[in-house]
């Protein structure tokens, strides 16, 4: 028997981080809210897992920025009463992120000012260029706190006058800005050597992507979660939970409901119908219009548009236990190995379907960010990850539909195969920086692009939603609020963009919609909405991971 829940003002699909601070942010606004994931832990990209009782690690939180006490995240955070509740961690403030070109190595500064010099300091051929990139980069970050999105026509003269270099330059290809600046290869690359945070190319990545990003690195540092990316969603659940709202686990999402052009409530796979006036989506961009709502309740050009839309490169993950202890081995710091200054050529063969000969390697030790955290590493021990970007398409698997259409993938062939070449690739990537790794792994396993789509659902299996491009880019992502009365979005896709910060602002832009008022302002003004008393997270016994969990209930 199909059984009908009626309790609900709001219901969330999908528990990233996106969604999760949409919700604690309508709970404690009031609002009974439910969150309902498919998976068996909450936080989407930014869950972690756990092998031989020994290890842990991070899905999508490896650094992050603006984590000062007025920072970004932790605003956001504060604003739902978890004040103090996530302490962040420093990366080496001389470093957070090092730079590996063949025969030069650099390392990346907190401050632009230290950034500016280390950059002329080694290339000082390109001194102009780079102050003059530098300067746009910089102005168009600073200017960009200035801008209301989208412009709105009537506000073009206000913004001419009071943010000139985001006009002139915000949605302009990062290319443009090097081209313009004249500078050689090898500048080039180390300017946008950390591209892979939002998986684009210069000729493709909008200068404001960039220069936000960086800019939200360089100016407080980078930073990691004590405790394991886990504490993020963790803390949100908690505060939804005390906040009179639920979040279930296990509970995947079949349909969002819509009738005479207003959202109703969703099915979920099992089959119960739960009703509510306001569902969001966090779930995949493109699953949510076209398979769980349906075409024939949008607009034509709104179809178009989902349609057409690119997805992000792909990534592939290793992660390895080592028997070795890299806590003071190893610098605090995010290696980026490359074995070409060509990084156009790296993308470009993405595109063309071929894994790049010449692999970007991104190595990150969890343990060495929070050497305390004996549930990331016990001491002796090491917990690290590996990256790489690689082309979209089941074909270069071995697969044809994916498993999101449930197709199966564990014992192909191809599919092994190539996930074998790939894993052996990084770990001589990660040779180059951690000498003799291989005689120490003691647990290995590797995330495809495939696992990505089986656990996320992600349309050809991204991390980043939405591909970052000029023409994907600000008001051409679609905003909270769609065209069906009750049914808002929030997550990578959406115009607030991918990266924990990104998603966090969009959860906060997401409830705003929702209630009407502008939050992000309310709490940059001091608002509490949460109420820390009722939080029970945090302390030496609370596990971040269980508290994660729940169980949907079960099915009459
Ligand atoms: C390998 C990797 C490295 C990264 N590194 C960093 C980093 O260092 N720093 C940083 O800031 N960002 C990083 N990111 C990006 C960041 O993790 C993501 O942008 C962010 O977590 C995405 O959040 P989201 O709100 O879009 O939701 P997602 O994380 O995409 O979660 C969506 C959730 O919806 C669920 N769902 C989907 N369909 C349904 C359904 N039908 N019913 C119910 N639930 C459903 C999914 O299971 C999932 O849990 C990384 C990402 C990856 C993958």
């Amino acid at each position: 028997m199909t059984t009908t829940e009626r309790d609900w003002d709001a219901i969330v699909v999908g528990s990233g981080m996106g969604g999760l601070t949409t919700a604690a942010y309508l709970a404690t606004n009031g609002l009974r809210t439910l969150v309902l994931e498919k998976h068996y832990v909450a936080g989407g990209n930014a869950h972690v897992f756990r092998r031989q009782q020994k290890f842990e690690f991070d899905v999508g939180v490896h650094y992050l920025g603006d984590c000062g006490p007025d920072g970004g995240i932790p605003t956001i955070l504060r604003g739902v009463g978890l004040e103090g509740k996530i302490e962040f961690l420093e990366m080496d403030p001389d470093g957070f992120d090092t730079l590996m070109f063949p025969g030069l190595t650099f390392k990346v500064p907190k401050g632009w000012d230290r950034y500016r010099e280390r950059l002329v300091e080694a290339l000082p051929d390109d001194e102009t260029g780079i102050h003059r990139c530098l300067d746009v980069l910089q102005g168009v970050a600073a200017e960009f706190g200035k801008v209301q999105m989208p412009v709105a026509p009537e506000d073009v003269p206000r913004m001419m006058e009071e943010a000139p270099t985001f006009m002139k330059w915000g949605m302009r290809s990062l290319a443009e800005l090097f081209d313009d600046c004249h500078l050689g290869q090898k500048a080039r690359a180390i300017l946008a050597a950390e591209s892979g945070d939002y998986a684009a190319p210069p000729s493709r990545a909008p200068i404001l992507m960039h220069a936000v990003l960086i800019d939200h690195y360089l100016k407080d540092g980078g930073y990691y979660p004590k405790g394991g990316g886990q504490v993020l969603p963790a803390h949100l659940v908690d505060v939804i939970r005390s906040h009179g709202g639920e979040v279930r686990t296990r509970a995947g999402v079949e349909r969002i409901v819509v009738e005479d052009g207003r959202v109703t409530g969703v099915v979920t796979q099992k089959g119960e119908a739960i009703e509510a006036p306001i569902v969001v989506s966090n779930a995949d961009l493109k699953r949510t219009f076209l398979e769980m709502i349906g075409e024939e309740h949008f607009s034509a050009q709104t179809i178009a548009s989902v349609k057409k839309y690119r997805m992000a490169l792909p990534l592939f993950c290793v992660y390895l236990g080592l028997d070795m202890d890299l806590r003071d081995k190893i610098p605090n710091t995010n290696f980026w190995v490359y074995s070409t200054y060509d990084i156009e050529g790296l993308y470009q063969d993405c595109y063309e379907g071929r894994i790049p000969d010449e692999l970007l390697v991104l190595i990150t030790a969890a343990s060495v960010k929070d050497p305390e955290t004996e549930a990331i590493a016990p001491k002796g021990c090491s917990s690290i990850e590996i990256m790489t970007l690689v082309p979209a398409g089941y074909e270069m698997w071995g697969l044809e539909k994916g498993p999101a259409a449930g197709e199966k993938y564990h014992k192909n062939e191809k599919y092994q195969a190539v996930k074998q070449r790939l894993t052996d690739a990084l770990i001589d990537g990660a040779e180059q920086v951690i000498p003799g790794l291989k005689e120490h792994i003691v647990w290995k396993e590797a995330a495809t692009p495939i696992s990505q789509e089986h656990f996320t659902f992600s349309t050809g299996g991204t991390s980043y939603g939405l591909e970052i491009a000029t023409d994907q880019f600000g008001p051409s992502r679609p905003p909270p609020k769609t065209e069906i009365e009750g049914l808002y979005l929030a997550g990578a896709s959406t115009v607030y963009a991918h990266g924990i910060g990104g998603v966090m602002s969009g959860g906060v832009g997401c409830a705003s919609e929702i209630l009407g008022r502008n939050l992000a302002r309310e709490v940059r003004e001091g608002r509490v909405y949460g109420d820390p008393s009722k939080l029970t997270g945090g302390g030496p016994d609370w596990d971040p991971w269980e508290a994660s969990r729940g169980v949907a209930p079960a099915k009459d």
